[in-house]
């Protein structure tokens, strides 16, 4: 399949999104929004409740993280947003992507809150101020029982993997929490499936939501066959080497990663291990781009390491590999 190069898809400039926002998306490398992003990102800017049905490693944090930062008053040390997770793990992931996120937002605290944690070190750090709370449902309610947490002033609140949450038992938890936040706020709910009882959760607390769905729709050739490979992050220059070492039938390859900053270090670090390598990222000219696919064509190259939309389309017969 050959399409036209998509480097004009359009940018993370275009959803309404503030300076300090752009300059940390430049920061972690983001080329072009997810389509999750891309639908998500207008619809709450605009202040509209949203109802998501999205998976994990479809961008869904920063979909809702970038307008909910965007809604932040830095002056009031106050907990203005919430979001609720089923696990502590994917609290501490997200309040990372916030902090990540806020880079160039002086001042800005985010607060993870969760079961298991001590309630002296929780309980301090409640009463330093915070603008964004992340938390376990649970946990949440504990605070807010105590009046360790306050959220009169909240005009935000995310519920996160709400199938999850449902599965592990904190849905009247979750109810809990939404009574006993202002009615006022704005609420967006993401899950993977939407099952009958996540379904009557939106409809009882949600307000004239918009519904987006997006679905991974990722589809392989049948004759492509599949591996995967259990790593540490630490050894995964290690475990690409060996690969393309043992492969027999390897003729030339393509490797995905997810930042342009990342093409540019894989491929210098695969060049100093004496592979013919170049990057590809949306940062390169059509012309260069171009160049690039040619010299992969001819064999002068045999390694691309690409981020998703610069490679969008890509038509080489003799990829013979390609790794995500
Ligand atoms: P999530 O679905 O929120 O767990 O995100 C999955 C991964 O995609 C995370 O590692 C993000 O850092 C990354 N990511 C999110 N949005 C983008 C984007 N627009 N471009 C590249 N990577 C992204």
């Amino acid at each position: 399949m050959t399409t036209s190069p998509d480097l004009n898809a359009a940018g993370f400039d275009t959803l309404g999104l503030a300076a300090p926002l752009l300059a940390a998306l430049a920061d972690v490398g983001y080329e072009t929004p997810s389509p999750i992003q891309a639908a998500c990102i207008p619809v709450l800017l605009a202040g509209h409740d949203l109802l998501g049905e999205a998976q994990t490693g479809t961008g869904k944090t920063a979909a809702f993280a970038l307008p909910l930062l965007q809604k932040i008053d830095l002056k009031r040390a106050v907990p203005q947003a919430l979001i609720l997770t089923p696990t502590r793990e994917l609290a501490i992931q997200v309040a990372e992507a916030l902090q990540k996120y806020a880079h160039h937002m002086p001042g800005f605290h985010v607060l993870p809150i969760y079961g298991g944690q001590s309630m002296v070190v929780q309980l301090r750090a409640l009463s330093r101020g915070t603008h964004v709370i992340v938390g376990t449902p649970g946990r949440v309610m504990d605070h807010l029982e105590r009046k360790s947490l306050v959220l009169n002033n909240l005009s935000m609140l995310v519920l996160d993997e709400a199938d999850e949450m449902l599965r592990m038992g904190f849905i009247d938890d979750v109810k809990w929490i939404l009574e006993h936040t202002p009615a006022e706020r704005q609420t967006a709910l993401f899950s993977a499936t939407m099952p009958d009882v996540i379904r009557r959760v939106a409809r009882e607390h949600l307000r004239e939501p918009q519904e987006i769905k997006i679905r991974s729709a990722t589809s392989t050739v049948v004759t492509t066959s599949q591996s995967y490979c259990q790593t540490h992050s630490g050894q995964k220059l290690e475990a690409l080497t060996r690969i393309l070492e043992v492969e027999d039938d390897f003729d030339a390859a393509i490797v995905f990663v997810r930042t342009k900053t990342a093409t540019v270090e894989i491929a210098d670090k695969l060049e100093a291990r004496g592979y013919s390598v170049a990057a590809l990222n949306g940062d390169l000219t059509q012309g260069l781009r171009e160049q690039v696919i040619e010299r992969l064509k001819a064999g002068t190259i045999d390694i691309v390491v690409a981020t998703d939309v610069a490679a969008r389309g890509l038509d080489v017969a003799r990829i013979s590999h390609v790794i995500n």
